[in-house]
């Protein structure tokens, strides 16, 4: 392993909590952890010798793995049936179950969202009729933050591709904005050794200052007492709590004390100027990587010095149009022979697709399509073609998916073939859409013909390792 660089392990000293000797002979040793969050929006059948283990202390879906296996090679995996995330990011958990009352419906905005580890885990706790606004600004990386939020199969979910400031637009309007913010990844240090090389006290100058202005663009639309959750994976007190004094200062935000569980190792820390409150996640003291997570209060601010910090962009003040559902009572019919329960649902019709959101999520999409760009809403159902829905893959894998539609269960090596896109064979006299499952959970549909089976599994996605 590359030593560890010498500015950060000084700038270290400084902090009581930091034990230089533990700190340095943990990334020598060099361990791996793995952790995953089962998805409790989903069931299946376990399987006996899948290594899952100890749960994580602070997340109740979150389970250590005895060892790392192919999660490629694993059905599973595709089916949206857990998230592999490291176990101290899933503190946020903890974080949002301690300062937000997750009994009412909440907006929530994840702006630094991609890949998806934060947004799956907030879908996972707030209520069906909350809405979870998941964002990343890099063109590149809203695919895999879409394809994993299609595979967690929730319905309450808007994926847009927005520059922070684009939030402007949404005065006052998020209950809650976590700011999981692109840093200098020291936090990484022990499970990716090459990152090390590119570390550099720069470069940790100018992720601050990134952090800072993503958080100045985004706070306009956090509602006044609303919550900021703020994190990084960076060890560096420039880019946590130096981040936090900022956000008293500037915004007058309260910072918020949790509870942490005794003996869990996690190390609460108390800024220089403000006493904010932060949390630290050391690897030699948790089982997980680096990591720092602190809350805020956003408190009421001065409109005066306001209207100088905004974007010039003018919020959106009247009431975005509805947008027109175009679904006739005939294609309902047929829609809702395949889905679980669709009173709650509103249809929307965009060419020949038909999308499904929750009712309660219907003017929030109405207001964010005249504002921002959304790259995916709800759980595209499919098109309906003379009177027979030709189902869209979103449906198969999500959590509106009926139990009427036929299914054909198959063993792994069936369905890895499957997900290789490859042709399947299944014994069967039916003919139609069917959906293919692995220990009960569906990994996508085909159609079988009379004399074959076409596989409809995304191409972009399929697997490409034998
Ligand atoms: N929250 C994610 C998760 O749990 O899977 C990880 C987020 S990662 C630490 C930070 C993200 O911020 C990256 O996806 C990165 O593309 C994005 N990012 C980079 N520059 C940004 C900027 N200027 N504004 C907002 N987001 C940015």
């Amino acid at each position: 392993m590359n030593s560890l660089p010498a500015e950060l392990i000084r700038s270290l000293r400084k902090l009581k909590s930091f034990n230089e000797e533990a700190f340095i002979s943990v990334h020598q040793q060099g361990g791996q952890i793995t952790s995953v969050r089962m998805n409790p929006n989903k069931s299946w059948i376990p399987d006996p010798g899948s290594g899952i283990r100890d749960p994580v202390p602070w997340c109740s879906n979150g389970f250590y793995l005895t060892e790392r296996p192919s999660f490629t090679l694993d059905p599973l995996f595709h089916a949206g049936a857990y998230y592999v995330q490291e176990a101290s990011s899933m503190f946020l958990e903890e974080v949002l179950k301690q300062t937000v009352d997750l009994t009412r419906p909440v907006k929530v905005l994840d702006l630094c969202a991609a890949p998806g580890g934060k947004s799956t885990l907030i879908q996972s706790v707030i209520s069906k009729d909350s809405l979870l606004v998941s964002n990343e600004v890099i063109r590149a990386r809203v695919n895999i933050l879409s394809e994993n939020m299609t595979k967690w199969g929730a319905a309450n979910v808007i994926v847009t591709n927005n520059d922070p400031r684009d939030f402007q637009r949404l005065e006052n309007y998020f209950d809650v904005i976590v700011v999981d913010a692109p840093c200098s990844g020291s936090g990484l240090f022990r499970k990716d050794p090459d990152a090390i090389s590119e570390w550099s006290e720069n470069n940790v100058q100018l992720c601050a200052q990134r952090q800072q202005r993503i958080l100045a663009d985004v706070m306009p639309a956090l509602k006044e007492e609303g919550i900021l959750i703020y994190s990084t994976c960076s060890y560096s007190q420039d880019e946590d709590e130096e981040i936090a004094d900022w956000l008293v200062e500037e915004f007058a935000a309260d910072s918020l004390q949790l509870t942490v569980g005794e003996n869990q190792g996690i190390v609460e820390t108390v800024s220089a100027k403000y006493n904010s409150f932060g949390y630290r996640f050391y690897p030699d003291k948790v089982k997980g990587e680096g990591f720092f997570i602190a809350a805020f209060k956003k408190g009421r601010v001065n409109e005066e010095e306001n209207e100088v910090k905004k974007h010039p962009s003018a919020p959106l003040r009247t009431k975005a149009k509805k947008p027109v559902d175009g679904v006739t009572a005939r294609e309902r019919e047929v829609i809702k022979r395949s889905l679980n329960d669709a009173d709650d649902l509103v249809f929307i019709k965009q060419q020949e697709e038909v999308l499904a959101i929750p009712a309660t999520m219907e003017d929030a999409l109405a207001l964010m399509r005249s504002a921002l760009y959304i790259k995916k809403a709800g759980i595209k159902i499919g098109a309906i073609i003379r009177e027979e829905l030709v189902p869209a893959h979103e449906l198969a894998v999500s959590t509106l998916i009926g139990p009427s539609i036929a299914r054909f269960e198959v063993d792994k090596e069936t369905a890895l073939q499957y997900l290789r896109r490859d042709e399947i064979k299944i014994e069967t006299e039916y003919k139609g859409w069917a959906l293919v499952t692995f220990r009960a959970l569906p990994i996508g549909w085909v159609k079988v013909l009379a004399n074959r089976i076409n596989n409809h599994y995304p191409a972009p996605w399929r697997i490409l390792n034998r």
